[in-house]
């Protein structure tokens, strides 16, 4: 039941995309679980991506509520083999203005509460993750995913925050000291498990605030986060439309398709049977 090769995954500010051909409404159910929302599948210049809200349509679900196993289960088991994810974030240096964009290429993971593996149970695999996002695909975001108007910032070090609560002043210092440029509440674990699904995955961090570190700013409000989310959700709907078929056309010759052969570690006569039913949905080359 293959649906579409690419995976759009929308973050605040980004629930739905219209202006595009609308060719079907999915409801996935995955062996972990329901994702966050119905699966949009688009049709994006003659190419059909499929569509997920992380926070659900309403903006219904915590950073720390998301399934994202079922998430990216289901865009596997659809077919998707390239995602491309969506994320407010706060800016913790001057370079990064609000409603800029930062497509990052590394990662500090201080969240504590997440699942953000599909292994374990019986069946233990550690893949590598020194470099958390798919190089190739972040390239050619950068490349090609350029809007008029909204600086694109090729790399930088996105910190991924437990929340909900906004950092604390200490925080935020801490974090710029050790180099991060932007932050988050939600791509540790969706990066992680894109990497175990054998998915190409990157992320277009859009900048809604300094976070609370500057001292000339005031400090976040909820008030000017909406309207900077809503600015960057559309300014994310026209980077779509160039974006999908770029990746269509791109030729996936990174190493993303082929990560959790050699991570696997457990004896084939001891891995746990359920668990090896589970992993056959997403992972049927290996199990
Ligand atoms: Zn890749």
């Amino acid at each position: 039941m293959e649906q579409a090769t690419i995976g759009i995954i929308g973050g605040s500010g980004l629930y739905d995309i219209e202006g595009v051909k609308i060719v079907d409404e999915v409801s996935m159910d995955t062996a972990w679980g329901a994702p966050s929302d119905n699966v949009i599948i688009a049709e994006i210049e003659g190419v059909r991506a499929a569509f997920l809200p992380r926070h659900g349509r309403g903006h219904v679900h915590l950073p720390m509520e998301i399934n994202n196993r079922a998430n990216i289960a289901a865009l596997k088991m659809m077919g998707v083999r390239q995602v491309i994810a969506f994320s407010a974030v706060g800016s913790l240096t001057e370079m990064v203005h609000p409603l800029d964009f930062v497509v990052p290429d590394q990662m500090i993971d201080r969240t504590r509460v997440r699942a953000a593996t599909f292994f374990g149970n019986g069946v233990a695999a550690h893949i590598a993750f020194a470099h958390p996002f798919c190089d190739r695909l972040r390239h050619l975001v950068s490349a090609r995913g350029a809007l008029k108007g909204v600086a694109l910032h090729d790399g930088g070090t996105l910190l991924c925050m437990e929340g909900p609560a906004f950092s604390t002043r200490a925080e935020s210092e801490l974090y710029r000291a050790w180099g991060a440029q932007v932050i988050n509440m939600s791509s540790s674990a969706e990066a992680k498990l894109a990497r175990e699904a054998e998915m190409c995955y990157a992320v277009v961090c859009m900048a809604t605030d300094y976070d609370c570190w500057k001292e000339d700013e005031e400090h976040v409000t909820v008030d000017m986060l909406i309207a900077n989310l809503n600015k960057n959700g559309e300014n994310a709907k026209s980077m779509v439309k160039t974006l999908v078929p770029a990746m269509a056309a791109a030729k996936r010759d990174c190493g993303c398709g082929a990560t959790v052969g050699s991570a696997i570690i457990t004896a084939p006569e001891k891995r746990n049977p359920e668990q090896v039913h589970k992993l056959r949905t997403i992972l049927p080359e290996y199990f």
